[in-house]
């Protein structure tokens, strides 16, 4: 689950991370009491509250330019402001629809000496911490790792023994700091790794952190993820879900315990068990198909939770073909049957349906599958099915 940029700084704070003054506000009508808040004089940023980054350098889809934007006055800030609640903002990292902005973040403007990059994630080879700092902030870290590597430092933590004193001096060092800088980064870069940990987070970019003119530290933009099997541990976490920057389809799936994320293909998988999902996915890709979703129904799937996995897979326009893969096991083939018939009479299947069952009650669940007059078409293994989905689609 991702969150956005003035939750994360809201969170920061709690942290002790220094972040600079600011308020969201979701209306229009809100803006003159948010920006009352600030001091008359001085400059406020403007900024658009999506979850993706690139703003700044982001283009609204009615020609408006940059979902950051430095205003020098207040009526400036509203202006822009206005222009930028809900009109949808597309940057290299929201794909070409773009997102709909439906909050903005009035923040003050802070005079850069320098800007930094600076994150923490789970690194899945070591299974440590890796916090990862560079010099050249502000810009793709990505481009900075491809050119010159060498101006990023990165420090594994050993999760049991937690963040220690001399990796976070490597940090600092690393990133030529001295002074009160190299003070308040240390204890910037500890707030961070104590949010991360504490909260399971899954990630923290802080990109850019910055050392002001006057020589302070301040975390200028901010991109949280956290984990969301650690979720439940953490309601006041949860509580900043917002689910207008989340796919409709996953979350509906989320509400029958479903794991369904959304692919780009058009042969939709309804599959119990992740292994099984991710092997049926990519025999479909073997036969030369594209899959239109990951969904695992899990273990013990009922009727219900097998009605609604066709609800959402229909709703996606994409799909033009349905392939079922069921091992029974602790789920039994005949109740799968039964879920699919109860799920065809509610929902129109109106695609290619191929379904392959194999294990315990197998016979048993072909014949219902049969004898319920469904049109399906049955296979007899994971190949003959990937196959007959992919060909079905193809010459559909
Ligand atoms: P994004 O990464 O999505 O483009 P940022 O929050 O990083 O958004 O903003 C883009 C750039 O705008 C920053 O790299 C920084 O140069 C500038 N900027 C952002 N917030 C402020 C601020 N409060 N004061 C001054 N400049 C800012
Ligand atoms: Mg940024």
């Amino acid at each position: 689950m991702n969150i956005h940029e003035y939750q994360a700084k809201e969170l920061f704070a709690a942290y002790g991370v220094p972040v600079s003054k600011g308020v969201a506000v979701q209306s229009e009508d809100a803006f003159d009491d948010a920006l009352n808040q600030f001091p008359d004089e001085g400059m406020i940023v403007v900024k658009s509250q999506i979850h993706a980054g690139g703003r700044g350098k982001g283009t609204f889809t009615d020609g408006f330019q940059g979902g950051v934007k430095l205003a020098n006055s207040k009526s400036e800030a509203r202006e822009i402001a206005s222009k930028m609640l809900g009109n949808t903002l597309v940057t290299h990292q929201t794909g070409t629809a773009g997102r709909k902005v439906q909050t903005i973040y009035f923040t003050a403007a802070e005079s850069i000496s320098h800007e930094y990059y600076l994150a923490i994630l789970m690194d899945r080879d070591t299974s440590k911490p890796v916090i990862i700092a560079s010099t050249e902030g502000g810009v793709d870290i990505e481009q900075v790792a491809e050119n010159t590597p060498g101006k990023i430092t990165k420090v594994f933590v050993d999760p049991t023994l937690g963040l220690q004193p001399y990796q976070i001096r490597e940090v600092a060092f690393g990133l030529g700091l001295s002074g009160g800088a190299f003070k308040d980064m240390g204890k910037t870069l500890k707030g961070l790794y104590d949010f991360f940990w504490q909260k399971d987070a899954s990630m923290v970019e802080v990109n850019p952190l910055i050392v002001t003119e006057e020589g302070k530290v301040v975390a200028l933009d901010a991109k949280v993820g956290f984990d969301d099997n650690a979720l439940f541990r953490h309601a006041d976490i949860q509580e900043l879900r917002d689910l207008n920057e989340e796919d409709d389809k996953e979350i509906e799936a989320a509400k029958f315990s479903l794991s369904y994320i959304a692919l780009d293909g058009n042969i939709a998988c309804l599959v119990n068990g992740a292994g099984l999902a991710m092997s049926t996915m990519d025999i479909i890709k073997h036969f030369g198909g594209d899959p239109a979703n990951f969904l695992d129904v899990g273990g013990g799937a009922n009727a219900e939770q097998v009605t609604a996995a066709f609800k959402i897979i229909l709703s996606d326009p994409k799909v033009k073909g349905i392939l079922v893969n069921i091992f029974g096991g602790i789920m039994k083939c005949d109740i799968i049957a039964e879920g699919i018939i109860e799920a065809a009479k509610k929902v129109e299947i109106t695609v290619p349906l191929v379904v392959r069952l194999e294990g315990t009650n197998v016979e048993l669940g072909k014949q219902l599958l049969t004898e319920s007059g469904l049109d399906l078409v049955s296979a007899d293994s994971l190949s003959d099915a990937a196959e007959k989905i992919v060909n079905l689609v193809k010459h559909a």
